[in-house]
């Protein structure tokens, strides 16, 4: 009779342990199904960003982010296209038409393509006749301590050391003055410049887009020596009204003395074969920045 109870007692724990076996396996698998996706995402968050994985994940995801937003914001010539054209209407007189000089810059002179020379130099020449090695990357590229227009961390935050250390000087001198200017956009990779290229092309044809956008490798910023600058004043975008703002007339009276130049200048566009650009810095070192400042030279002048 005890022996009896006992067993029962023994079958009935059994079975409840079954059955709560079951019931937790089967809430385990109803759970599973809902909460998978989001321990998937956990998982897939944990590997893009601790780095671990740098040829997957990682790097694709940040490289996405950061060709779509320079193709938004700060591909030069696609906003000084539309800001010469506003001002090849409104100032046709007192110019050349850029726009034409452009064109026939690099149809007359496509056959002089050459790879740039000293690449590693300060003084290295870079246009639509001189054009840097898909593979070329400066190896000392760090980001200057001034105030960017944005936040996150960027390809295009980095600049070569000594020309980041001259931004720094700059940019303190300019804040000291009360002058407040704010980076966009430094270093670009061949394959970023590559990507804002063959994105225009794709959209309005190779030669239309080669009017406003440089093909890669032949950029200046892919030599880690150039930035673009902007105020609040112009909403924080490149404009060639830059050049008429306090920030502007500053940048142009005061960079030489960091050694910068305003690269792409207003009476220069057949010589340099782009547009006026009053946002473009190009580091050249403080003694070369001067003598190009006083006699009111393009680079590819001082350099011939
Ligand atoms: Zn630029």
């Amino acid at each position: 009779m005890r022996k009896s109870r006992k067993r029962n007692g023994r079958a009935g724990r059994l079975l409840f342990t079954v059955v709560l076996l079951f019931v937790v396996l089967c809430a385990g698998f109803l759970l599973k199904g809902r909460i998978s996706p989001f321990f998937d995402k956990l998982i897939a968050g944990t590997i893009t960003g601790d780095g671990n994985d740098a040829t997957n994940g990682g790097v694709s995801v940040e490289k996405n982010n950061t060709e779509k937003n320079n193709a938004d914001s700060d591909t030069d010539h696609i906003n000084n296209n539309i800001n010469n054209n506003k001002d090849n209407k409104n100032d046709s007189n007192n110019h050349d038409d850029p726009q034409n000089n452009q064109n026939n810059e690099h149809q007359g002179n496509s056959n002089d393509r050459q790879p740039a020379e000293n690449v590693d130099d300060i003084l290295v020449l870079v246009n639509k006749k001189r054009y840097l090695d898909s593979s070329y990357k400066p190896n000392d590229l760090v980001v200057p301590n001034v105030k960017f227009s944005f936040d996150e961390e960027r390809e295009k935050k980095y600049m070569r050391k000594e020309a980041a250390e001259a931004l720094e000087e700059l940019f303190e001198r300019a804040y000291k003055e009360g002058v407040y200017i704010f980076a966009l956009s430094g270093y670009r990779s061949y394959s970023t410049q590559k990507w804002l290229f063959e994105n225009k092309a794709s959209e309005i044809g190779e030669e239309k887009a080669n009017k406003i956008i440089a093909r890669p490798g032949e950029s200046e910023h892919q030599t880690g020596l150039a930035m673009d600058i902007t105020s609040q004043s112009v909403q924080f975008d490149l404009k060639t009204k830059f050049g008429e703002t306090e920030e502007g007339k500053w940048v142009k009276d005061n960079a030489h003395k960091f050694g910068f130049i305003i690269r792409y200048a207003k009476d220069k566009e057949g010589i340099t074969g782009y547009n006026y650009e009053p946002w473009h810095l190009r580091y050249v070192g403080k003694k070369v920045a001067e003598e190009i400042y006083n006699k009111g030279i393009a680079l590819e002048e001082y350099l011939s």
